[in-house]
Parts: structure tokens; C-alpha cells; sequence
């Protein structure tokens, strides 16, 4: 099924907030956290407690899944490997790099000579060496995306950002719109692809004015407007939109790959000057900030750190009363905050009030099945995964779900259907185990 059968639904925004305040450079705290998870593949320190290391040089590898190397975000002194909490929900061992404020580069930074003339393995073997994954919150590792034996037309970089309060993306690309299509151009290189396609949401004009005036520069790039809707940020909604082929599996069957804009970014200064995954952009944002803002930091920064720079706490905050999450208020996940460290995939926190007045029935409504964009019965995928009834979660096609929040979006008793949806696919993909 191509997916413009599908539905979306126009969600209330709240971007405003954050989208006044341009976005700010926080590249020096006196420690950072560098977590010793990626995508859940745990990682070996490479680096122990006493070691001087420079910015950029390797500290954790997993050398099983996916080559993963991480980087070390600051120059400084390892003083200690402890535990932090994650973006997962989890506590996680990370490093402790204590900065020594003279932001020393490893020798591999350096000026790349030879853009132009780069092959598609060399351009491959950067991503891999450079640690680059999805900063849109998916983490994969970007190279595997590459490694593809399909034939690729388009590379698709996806800057909806369609998840309420969320104002990352929005600031990255128009604080560097040429760096977006410099990487994005690398990216279509390493695909041996014909082209690169933006998508971007039709009311972010400011997205488009940004990189209109470089577009002559970059005749194999358009841009692609999607509707103001909820959620048209799926990867497979815009490959179905862009390529009119539908998949099953991964966008290549459709002759395409995605990567979200602050990866094409951090691309370009990978090939350009082979600096590695070091620093992402981040927005601290909601009702319970005082100045809502986004900042690009190193990876393992402290948000704690960021809440402080971007006013703090509202005035008399009372916890109890507000939700404090890890990236959007559809799809993220509820956290502590104070000790949470930035991480590849983190791109907000959100502190968000609660809503009043629980009613845990269900009211049997049916809004959560008539806004499902893939098309499921949310209640009687909860009701089997309650009863572990697999075969009917095989019947109700949980698998199909793509945890998009929308059935908890809309539930007037405010019931994390989601959560029981998204609880019933993993037991159907186990298999009741
Ligand atoms: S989370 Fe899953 S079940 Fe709920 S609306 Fe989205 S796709 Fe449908
Ligand atoms: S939207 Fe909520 S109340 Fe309505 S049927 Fe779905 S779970 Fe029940």
C-alpha cells in the first residue's frame, strides 16, 4: 500500500516557543559523559581512568555489531567510568572526560584534499571511521545504510521534524543551510544515487528560504514540502511520497535512503575535515523552561547543564506535576533528568505539564483505531497482548505499528495505548516468550 491512503492528523505544534531563540554554541562543559551504549550494542572502553586524550580520538569500540567507534567530544583527562542515565530510560556506564580547555585535536582531524575525487568506498569507509548514526533518533549506523547492493536513485533527507515542541532539526539547517546540502551532495555521491530530495514541512518557509539561495550550486538537489500533519515524518510516508514504489522491508527495495538533515550536516565535516560524530544539536524545550532554546554540544554534555543555560525551571515547578521526556512527546521516553548526558540520538527534552483527570477506562470511543495511520485496532491489540494471545496479534497485524503515539495522542481517557500496542508487536516478534 503506497501510503497517501494512510491517514495523519494535524497535531498542535508548540514549536514557537523554542523557534524565537536562535540556536546557541555550548562547546566547552568542564566534564562530559560519554555512554558506553549505542542503539543497545553495549561498548568497550578503549581509555582508562588517568589517560589524556584529545578531541576526536577514539574511546569505546564494538567491534561485533556494526564497527561502532566513539569518539572522545573534549580534550581532557579520563577521570572516571561511572554510571549515567541514558536517553533509553537506563543507567549506563559512560566515561568521564574531564576538559582541559585546550581543545587539542587528534591528528586524523585534518583538512580533506581530495573531496572531489573521493570513491563511493572511501566515502563509505569516513561514515564508518567517523562513527556517523542517525541523529534522528533511529542510531544506525549510517555506513550499514550504504553498504546496500541496491540500485539507489535518491537519497532522501528527512527534516520534517513532525513531532510536537521538537525545533532541532529546524535550527541546524537554518543556522547551516550550505553544510546541509554539502553533506547531503556526499551522501547522494556515496549512494551512487541520482539525486537528493529534502523533505521539510510546507509551514517551515524559513527551511526553504534558508537553502534556496545555495540551490543553483546544487542542481541535483529539490526540495520536497509535506503536509502540516501528524505523522508525515514517517520514513515510509515520505520514500512512498517521493519514490510513488511501496516496500516492505527497507527504503533501498525502493530505491532510496533516508537520513535525517543533522546527519547530512555532520557528514560535511566528516568528509570535509574528517571530524568525527563529536557534537550534536539538542533543544531543551516546554511549558516547565523559562526560555525555551537549542544548542549544539558535545555528545555526553549534561542536560542539567543546558536546563541551567536555557533559564531553568519555571518559577515554583512542582515535579509531580510535569513529565519530564527524552526526545518528542509522542514517541520519546519519561526520564529523571537532572543526571540524563546527551547522547547520538537525543535531540530534546521536553518538561511538559501534566494532563488533569485520569480516566483509565476505555470508552470504547474508537478514536485510537480512526487515527492509526497504518490502519490497527489498538484496543484488541491491547486486549491479546493482555490475554498473550499471539496468534490474534498476528491476526491484528501488530507488527505493523510504527509506535507513533497517536492512539495515546488521542485517547480522551489519556490510556498509553501505544505502550500496550508496542508491548503486543514484541511479543508477537518473540513469540510469547
Ligand atoms: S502507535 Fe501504532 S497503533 Fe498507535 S496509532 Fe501509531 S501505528 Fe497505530
Ligand atoms: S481512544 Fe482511548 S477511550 Fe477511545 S477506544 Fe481508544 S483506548 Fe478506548
Amino acid at each position: 500500500m503506497i501510503f497517501q491512503k494512510a491517514k495523519g492528523i494535524y497535531i498542535e505544534g508548540r514549536k514557537g516557543m523554542c523557534k524565537i531563540n536562535p540556536l546557541k554554541e555550548y562547546l566547552s562543559p568542564k566534564y562530559v559523559y560519554i555512554p558506553l551504549l549505542q542503539r543497545a550494542c553495549n561498548l568497550e572502553s578503549q581509555v582508562k581512568v588517568g589517560d589524556e586524550v584529545k578531541i576526536g580520538q577514539v574511546v569505546a569500540t564494538n567491534q561485533q555489531q556494526f564497527n561502532i567507534r566513539v569518539h572522545a567530544s573534549v580534550s581532557g583527562k579520563i577521570t572516571a567510568i561511572k554510571k549515567v542515565w541514558h536517553s533509553s530510560g537506563k543507567m549506563v556506564d559512560a566515561i568521564e572526560i574531564e576538559n582541559d580547555f585546550k581543545n587539542q585535536l587528534a591528528e586524523t582531524i585534518k583538512e580533506e584534499k581530495n573531496v572531489d575525487s573521493l570513491t563511493r568506498e572511501q566515502l563509505i569507509n569516513k561514515m564508518e571511521l567517523a562513527g556517523l548514526t542517525g541523529l534522528g533518533g533511529a542510531g544506525f549506523p549510517t555506513h550499514i545504510k550504504y553498504k546496500t547492493k541496491a540500485k539507489i536513485n535518491s537519497v532522501i533527507i528527512n527534516a520534517v521534524e513532525c513531532e510536537p515542541y521538537l525545533t532541532c532539526d529546524y535550527h541546524f539547517i537554518i543556522s547551516y543551510p550550505e553544510k546541509l546540502l554539502k553533506g547531503a551532495t556526499y551522501l547522494m555521491r556515496a549512494a551512487e544515487a541520482n539525486e537528493v530530495v529534502i523533505a521539510y514541512k510546507i509551514y517551515n518557509k524559513q527551511i526553504r528560504e534558508a537553502l534556496q539561495p545555495f540551490l543553483p550550486k546544487y542542481p541535483n538537489v529539490k526540495l520536497f514540502p509535506v503536509k502540516n500533519v501528524y505523522p508525515a515524518g514517517w520514513e515510509k510516508y515520505i520514500v512512498e511520497q517521493i519514490t510513488k514504489k511501496t516496500y516492505t522491508g527497507l527504503p533501498a527495495e525502493a530505491g532510496a535512503i533516508v537520513n535525517n538533515s543533522a546527519t547530512a550536516i555532520a557528514y560535511a565535516d566528516i568528509v570535509e575535515n574528517n571530524i568525527p560524530l563529536i557534537a550534536r544539536p539538542i533543544t531543551i524545550t516546554g511549558e516547565g523552561i523559562t526560555k525555551p532554546s537549542t544548542f549544539f554540544v558535545p555528545i555526553g554534555t549534561k542536560v542539567s547543564e543546558l536546563v541551567e543555560m536555557s533559564g531553568g525551571y519555571i518559577k515554583g515547578l512542582d515535579p509531580i506535576k510535569y513529565h519530564y521526556i527524552a526526545g518528542g512527546p509522542m514517541t520519546g521516553k519519561a526520564i529523571f533528568i537532572d543526571d540524563l548526558v546527551v547522547n547520538d540520538t537525543l535531540g530534546a527534552v521536553i518538561v511538559k505539564p501534566v494532563i488533569e483527570g485520569l480516566y483509565p477506562e476505555c470508552l470504547g470511543c474508537g478514536k485510537c483505531a480512526d487515527v492509526c495511520p497504518v490502519y490497527l485496532t489498538p484496543t484488541e491489540i491491547k486486549k491479546a497482548m493482555e490475554r498473550k494471545d499471539i496468534k490474534l496479534l498476528g491476526d491484528l497485524n501488530s507488527n505493523k505499528c510504527i509506535e507513533c503515539g497517536l492512539c495515546s495522542y488521542i485517547c480522551p481517557s489519556h490510556i498509553e495505548i501505544t505502550e500496550a500496542v508496542v508491548k503486543g508487536k514484541t511479543m508477537l516478534r518473540k513469540g510469547g516468550q
